[in-house]
């Protein structure tokens, strides 16, 4: 099968998202380029007319049509001009909105892949030098239709010049302009591109040093680090690599800008000879009284153009060629693969929460890893039942909840809900079942009020029912715009900083105002003080109502109000039970966990 052009299907997609915006570049180019091309042509033939006939209405006719052109061209270009930035802009904003909606649409496994996240860095860095990839693309593409319109306008100036210059008979000397031409734009053209060939490499060079530098940078900009970074005086340190990565940034540039410079030379050189050539030819042709004064400067122009083009046309030709992996990046990007089958079938919505979810014999594997982090897991929920997940760190319980909500697939055993395995169910639809929150959930730095709903259109009592429920309640009374308050001051210098149990609270809320039939909390009072913490779950039946309820917790104490808890052991459900049957069984891991922390909390009290 023939392998599509790179380029081709970047243009292709580009231009998918404004189809206007090519043939309006052609227009624009059209008229930004036509006016030194309509003077040159009419100065000339005014100077004949001077130096030739002097016919007085010839003259006038001439200088009107220069004026009345002149003005009609200026005014088209203007027009064409805003009208392709207008397009500009929007096709670049399309293309964002279809880029951001690319990587929100990832499978999660991609999301954390280093790959992919590597692959984006190189994306963006590569634009920021030269504009590689899609906007250099953009950019040569502008360039070759200007150089076509320009060749073309010249070639109509052109042509009587040749039929001029063939009519006088130095037949030899046209030969010897057209050799001397051709063999210096040949040289250009293999000069650039054997040249530019080898700045593709250096190009990528630069720009993964930038991406090394610019990761330190974010480690320096974000203030969550601000205070282990003072703390520890790790400043020193983030300092000594930024230095060293600098250094690095520094040396390649460096390399670039000499690169770049021993190319361009012999270009102008050559460039300067081509047009010295070119004069010397026209004059002696004028000499010789081929064509008039006049025309010297309009066939100097239209020789010095055509070189020039086919000079332009290579080196652009050399600039797509380097450029071509950085457009193939940019293409992998989109063709990462939507791995994760996704099914059609529709999730019954039931008045009852009827829903019943069942683990069978689900062992998994992060992708890259060969060790499994969960193994032979069968679990089966009952509709209504609060279960707890208990186990050391690292024992599998947050991946367990990512398998449950289909962040990854089980590598062996299926996930049913009501008895279908969950791959057949539309993926948002089997989604709209679970309310999570995650130990390391994020809150955006929108409002209060768009944080809790996930939108921009929300039922103002419900999300401060959500609120109250959470107990954000007292906080939310001080916040000076209640629920419109912007979180943080990212965006908005007004922006209220929460602390971490109050984020906690208000990610619970948005978890309560999604009200979904599962509600997963996994460590959902780590943040939280003893205070709020008994609150939650004193209230906390009456917050999961008849809803099933899975929440992951560390203090095995406040797991006693649940119907059941499972217990995790390295990859394994190793006992299950209430918990006056775990801590009964004094060989059980549960046992062993339990007096662990019962001992830290007695020897604590006896201080
Ligand atoms: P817990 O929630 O019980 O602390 P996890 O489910 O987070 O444990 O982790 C279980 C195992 O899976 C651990 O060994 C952990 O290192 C590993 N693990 C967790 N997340 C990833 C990941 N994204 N890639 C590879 N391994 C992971």
């Amino acid at each position: 099968m023939r392998k599509d052009n790179p380029n081709m299907r970047a243009l292709k997609l580009l231009h998918s998202f404004c189809p206007s915006y090519f043939p309006l570049m052609v227009l624009n180019s059209f008229f930004g380029r036509v006016s030194p091309y309509f003077n040159l042509y009419l100065s000339a033939e005014i100077v004949n007319e001077i130096v030739g006939s002097r016919n007085k209405d010839t003259l006038i006719t001439l200088v009107l049509i220069t004026v009345i052109g002149n003005f009609a061209i200026a005014i088209m270009g203007g027009i064409l001009n805003r009208a392709f930035g207008h397009k500009e802009t929007l096709l670049y904003q399309r293309e964002a909105v279809c880029y951001n909606k690319k990587t929100l649409g990832l499978d999660y496994d991609n999301l954390e892949n280093t790959e992919v996240r590597q692959l984006r860095r190189k994306i963006v860095e590569s634009s920021r030098i030269n504009f590689h990839g899609k906007q250099l693309l953009l950019m040569s593409v502008g360039r070759l239709v200007n150089i076509t319109i320009s060749a073309i306008l010249a070639l109509i100036l052109g042509i009587e010049m040749f039929v001029l210059m063939f009519a006088s008979g130095f037949s030899w000397l046209i030969i010897l302009l057209a050799c001397l031409i051709v063999g210096l734009v040949a040289f250009n053209v293999w000069y650039s591109f054997r040249e530019k060939d080898k700045m593709g490499a250096v190009y990528r060079n630069v720009s993964q040093t930038m991406i090394d530098e610019n990761r330190i940078d974010e480690a320096i900009d974000c203030y969550n680090m601000g205070k282990d970074v003072r703390l520890y005086r790790q400043d020193k340190l983030i300092m000594k690599i930024k230095n060293y990565a600098f250094d690095l940034h520094k040396k390649a540039f460096r390399t670039m800008e000499s690169k770049r410079y021993k190319i361009n030379m012999p270009l102008t050189f050559t460039g300067i000879l081509l047009e010295a050539i070119i004069y010397v030819f026209v004059c002696v042709y004028a000499l010789l009284g081929t064509f008039g004064i006049g025309s010297i400067v309009k066939y100097v122009g239209f020789v010095e153009t055509i070189t020039g083009c086919i000079t332009s046309y290579f080196a652009v030709f050399a600039d797509i060629k380097y450029n071509t992996p950085f457009v193939e990046d940019y293409l992998a990007y989109f063709d990462i693969p939507q791995k994760m089958y996704q099914g059609s079938l529709t999730v019954e919505k039931r008045d009852d929460n009827e829903y019943y979810v069942e683990f069978e014999d689900v062992s998994f594997k992060y992708p890259g890893s060969d060790t499994y982090a969960l193994r032979h897991v069968n679990m089966k929920f009952k509709v209504g039942e609060k279960l707890a997940v208990v186990g050391m760190n690292g024992s599998g319980k947050t991946t367990f909840i990512k398998l449950m909500c289909r962040l990854y697939d089980p590598t062996e055993g299926e996930i049913l809900l009501n008895g279908v395995n969950i791959k057949k169910y539309d993926y948002d639809e089997y989604l709209a079942v679970f309310s999570v929150v995650f130990q390391d959930f994020k809150l955006f730095s929108f409002s209060l009020g768009e944080n809790v709903a996930s939108g921009a259109d929300y039922d103002v009592d419900k999300v401060m029912g959500s609120l109250h429920q959470s107990g954000f309640g007292e906080r939310l009374a001080t916040m000076p715009e209640g629920i419109k308050t912007t979180l943080y001051k990212d965006f908005d210098e007004n922006g209220v900083e929460v602390s971490g149990g109050e984020a906690q609270k208000i990610a619970l809320a948005r978890a309560l105002y999604k009200d979904s039939p599962f509600i997963i909390l996994d460590e959902p009072t780590a943040a939280l003080d003893p205070i709020a913490e008994y609150e939650i779950y004193s209230k906390f039946n009456e917050i999961v109502g008849d809803k099933t309820a899975i929440y992951i917790s560390h203090r095995l104490s406040s797991c006693r109000f649940c119907d059941k808890i499972a217990v995790f052991d390295n990859g394994q459900i190793v006992q299950r039970g209430s918990h006056d049957e775990l801590v009964a069984d004094e060989s059980g891991k549960y046992y062993e966990l339990w007096h662990a922390q019962a001992q830290y909390y007695t020897e604590s009290q006896g201080a």
